[in-house]
């Protein structure tokens, strides 16, 4: 069914977004509503409760109540709500939440081009590793020398020959680390990417089981305001792809890096990704 809206690539990138999110997903919440737990009350931030109405004819209507109001806690007014009006107004919501082609390219272009100059900016500490490592080497060979020709016990030289091979370690270490950590972070960019440009077909088609991890892989909390209007707080990284500001930027940035004839030369989406915590998708 996914599949004739959704391209099967598409689709298993999303199931790997939202891999760690099953597990615990499928053990405990078999039973509920698939929003219950992601939606809050607009006005005072309490969570919603599945609330069963009957009509003088005897039909049930599902509601979400404020769990605030409903307890009789503080001074909330919030009226409640048809749970399919919610659904409704969730679904719409998302319409917002998926990005358009253009601006998707434009966002993955730009920080793309950010990563290659951390990237860069790395290289001098690299070659600085690389030249430690050589120098390392070149003692662990002197010992061996020096050993062989008597001039060192052999207690000794296991002694040093540990203290180098655990400086080489850490060197590999932080060396291997630097290329896997923007490897990483890099896939997650362009996974999240992939998810934004699909969201709302994908969330049409999805059934509830999904509807609920997509919804909790994007979202730390959606309020019902009272106007029903949706207020979403979003999880990182979507919260920083998310923001209208760096939309604008990487389509201004993608203009620019076009009119020069090559990309990388801005530089404008270096503020914006670290105040984004993009730096943190690895
Ligand atoms: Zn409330």
């Amino acid at each position: 069914m996914h599949e004739a809206i959704v391209p099967s690539e598409v689709w298993d990138q999303v199931q790997t977004v939202l891999g760690t999110h099953r597990s615990a997903a499928d053990a405990t919440q078999v039973h509920e509503h698939y929003l219950k737990g992601t939606v809050f009350c607009g006005q005072c931030g309490s969570r919603l409760l599945v609330c069963n109405a009957k009509s003088s004819q005897g039909t049930i209507y599902p509601y979400f109540v404020c769990a605030s109001r409903h307890a009789g806690r503080g001074d909330c007014t919030r009226q409640a709500m048809l749970i399919e009006q919610v659904e409704r107004l969730i679904e719409r919501f998302y319409a917002k939440v998926q990005i358009d082609p253009e601006t998707i390219e434009a966002v993955s272009a730009m920080i793309h081009a950010r990563f290659d100059e951390m990237m860069t900016e790395g290289a001098a500490e690299l070659a600085d590793l690389a030249s430690r490592r050589t120098q390392l080497e070149g003692e662990q060979q002197k010992l061996l020398q020096a050993h062989y020709a008597g001039a060192i016990p052999l207690d000794l030289l296991k002694r040093e020959q540990d203290r180098i091979t655990a400086s080489l370690e850490t060197i590999e270490h932080r060396i291997t680390a630097h290329h896997g950590h923007y490897a990483a972070a890099r896939e997650n960019l362009d996974d999240s990417l992939k998810l934004l440009s699909n969201a709302a077909d994908i969330y049409e088609h999805a059934d509830d089981a999904n509807r609920r991890l997509i919804n909790q892989a994007l979202f730390k909390t959606i309020y019902i305001d009272e106007d029903n209007d949706v207020r979403v707080g979003y999880r990182n990284p979507y919260d920083g792809l998310s923001l209208s500001g760096l939309h604008a930027d990487a389509l201004s940035w993608a203009a620019e890096a076009k009119k020069m004839g090559q990309v990388g030369t801005a530089t404008k989406g270096g503020p914006l990704v670290a105040s984004s915590h993009l730096t943190r998708l690895g």
